[in-house]
């Protein structure tokens, strides 16, 4: 049977998980949380304690790595990391060591496979440029970075850590420097995707936004 692929890609920050879960929901499609792998990739090579700048040593990390999804959880080496891989030193290495190639090669064929199982939605930030070129549907979300930053500090906040709202920011800029012009699929807005703002619209105008462009795309769904 043909799976459908969408591909939801934006910086951190634009309501990509969020969006992206609940509109997989709403479809009965399978929800693939890319920038996880990328998180789990940066603990596994932590944990190797290989040199960070070492772009094959950590490719060949991640490439042996027994990185699985387990429902909502995801695990490495069979242990449940999906809280760990969520601090703020795991985002600043996850982002540095997402623009190594042999570490993307690694983590490339592992995301198609999910196409052979189940229809998707996938969010990230090559998934409608490099991982899914042909999906059905691809969008592109967006908001401006102190909105975006202010997100992030919520969610942080909420989770009891203690960091200023400028700092936030400040990281994220540099992440979002570092997506976007990195050599090794960047950052960018897929061809044929299209871009919704979320700046001024809560979850549920978005997740409504995006149903509706998948409606006018693929009628049977
Ligand atoms: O989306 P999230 O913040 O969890 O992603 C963590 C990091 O993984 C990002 O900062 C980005 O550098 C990297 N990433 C990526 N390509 C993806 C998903 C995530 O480079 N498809």
């Amino acid at each position: 049977m043909k799976h459908t692929t969408i591909t939801i890609d934006g910086p951190a920050g634009s309501g990509k998980s969020t969006v992206a879960r609940m509109v997989a929901a709403r479809l009965g499609f399978l929800y693939l949380d890319t920038g996880a792998l990328y998180r789990t990739a940066a603990l596994a090579i932590r944990r190797s304690g290989c040199a960070i700048e070492d772009e094959s040593s950590c490719g060949a990390v991640v490439a042996r790595s027994h990185i699985r999804f387990s429902g909502d959880r995801i695990e490495l080496g069979g242990e449940d990391v999906s809280s760990e891989i969520r601090s703020n030193d795991i985002s600043e290495l996850a982002s540095r060591i997402a623009s190594y190639p042999p570490v993307r090669t690694a983590l490339l064929e592992i995301q198609r496979s999910f196409q052979d199982i189940s229809s998707l939605v996938v969010e990230g930030r090559d998934t409608g440029s490099v991982v899914f070129p042909d999906a059905a549907v691809k969008i592109y979300l967006d908001a401006s970075s102190a909105v975006r930053a202010r997100r992030r500090h919520d969610e942080l906040a909420g989770k009891g850590v203690l960091i200023s709202y400028e700092q936030v920011l400040r990281d994220m800029e540099l992440r979002d420097q570092r997506d976007s012009t990195r050599s090794s699929s960047p950052l960018v807005v897929p061809k044929h995707a299209v871009v919704v703002d979320t700046t001024h619209r809560d979850i549920d105008g978005v997740v409504q936004k995006i149903l509706e462009i998948i409606e006018q795309s693929l009628p049977d769904q």
